[in-house]
């Protein structure tokens, strides 16, 4: 048997009447950018998260650096981001001139709240929070530390669409969540997007006026804005995921209880969760000393994964110039060398995942 991460083909088949038809409508509609798709997916996706606007942009990477251009974060200021992430989250920081300030992660992987604290400087403007594969970060904790010291707080919710901490979604704890819809994402497109979710409409406004060109009315250019529009395809079949994001998730939730039920390997450490926290399983991600070896082996098995992430930003090539080395943040740096994400896909079956355990529980140290 042969199994990838992620076998997105799945995902479409599971709804490829609506998704077809969808598709059609636009194709036919002869309106492409910014039409009736998009408002509707914008409101659809505000109201399912619980929270008052929604702008759709291009993808993840622009949720997050225009909601913290929006929000007045630039040269000079410090901005507090968990060290263990994807760099999208640090790249967004830096495209506005701000400094990533990193602090390390709890026992699930998220940014540890007990430290931010000490993160905290006259220049730190904002906190930037990811709920990482999926699992919400302890915002109870996080959104504490943000009022006390009057800190903006963005949240990168790429890898979460649906998780919940205390019963409220991700997304609508701080002044902006940001979505990606890259297509291996819980609400992936079928092509690059993204979108921001808050509740301030005149953040909403400035975000609407900076994803097209800085205008409201056409060829009145109010900001240096940019070109970062939600297509009317891509949110015609947004629409048609999120109308099943419940079930979709379930789904995987399905998968990850029979893996956590399954798996019996002394020497891999699978993800648990934290009080409060609801987690959709962007990505299942255990973790083993003999990480290396542990791939290579499930890959002779045909069972192909993927490292979520081998090099933390502030070892990346790019970030040199901040002056980090290894054993600055040796939590992240332990992590990066451990963990593996194993598949996790929509459409997954049985035997797939049945065979996911075998192979795991075949494994000799
Ligand atoms: C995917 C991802 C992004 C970037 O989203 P894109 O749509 O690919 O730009 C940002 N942050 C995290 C945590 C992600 O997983």
């Amino acid at each position: 048997m042969k199994i990838d991460l992620a076998i997105l083909n799945r995902q479409f088949e599971l709804y490829q009447a609506e998704y077809e038809q969808a598709a059609l409508k636009v194709l036919r509609a002869g309106w492409y950018v910014l039409g009736q798709e998009v408002a509707a997916f914008e409101r659809e996706f505000a109201s399912y998260l619980g929270g008052k606007f929604c702008i759709g942009v291009n993808s993840g990477l622009d949720a997050l650096t225009l909601s913290a251009r929006a929000l007045g974060i630039g040269a000079g200021d410090e901005v507090i981001v968990p060290a263990n992430t994807y760099i999208a989250t640090v790249l967004a920081i830096t495209a506005n001139g701000a400094t990533p300030i990193f602090v390390e992660p709890d026992e699930f992987y998220n940014l540890d709240a007990a430290k931010i604290e000490s993160a905290v400087t006259p220049k730190t403007k904002a906190i930037m929070v990811v709920h990482l594969y999926g699992q919400a970060a302890r915002m109870d904790k996080i959104c504490a530390v943000a009022e006390k010291y009057n800190l903006k707080l963005i949240e990168d919710c790429a890898q979460s669409h649906g998780a919940k901490f205390g019963g409220k979604m991700t997304g609508t704890f701080g002044d902006a969540g940001c979505f990606s819809f890259y297509p291996t994402k819980n609400l992936g497109a079928f092509g690059d997007g993204g979108a921001i979710v808050t509740d301030d409409s005149d953040l909403a406004k400035t975000l609407k006026m900076l994803r097209n060109y800085g205008s409201e009315i056409k060829y009145h250019n109010k900001l240096e804005g940019v070109n970062s529009r939600l297509d009317e395809m891509q949110a015609a079949l947004l629409r048609v995921k999120l109308s099943h994001l419940d079930e979709l998730n379930a789904e995987r939730k399905k998968i990850a209880d029979k893996y956590l039920a399954g798996i019996k390997n002394s020497s891999l450490i699978l993800p648990s969760i934290c009080a409060g926290a609801e987690h959709v399983y962007h990505q299942f991600v255990i973790r083993t000393t003999r990480r290396d070896d542990f791939k290579r082996y499930l890959e002779t098995c045909g069972i192909k994964t993927v490292i979520h992430y081998p090099i933390p930003p502030h070892l990346a090539e790019c970030y040199a110039r901040l002056g980090y080395k290894r054993g600055d943040f040796p939590i992240t740096e332990k992590l990066a060398d451990e963990v593996l994400s194993l598949p996790m896909f929509n459409g997954m079956t049985d035997d797939e995942i049945d065979f996911v355990i075998e192979v795991c529980n075949g494994y000799n140290a």
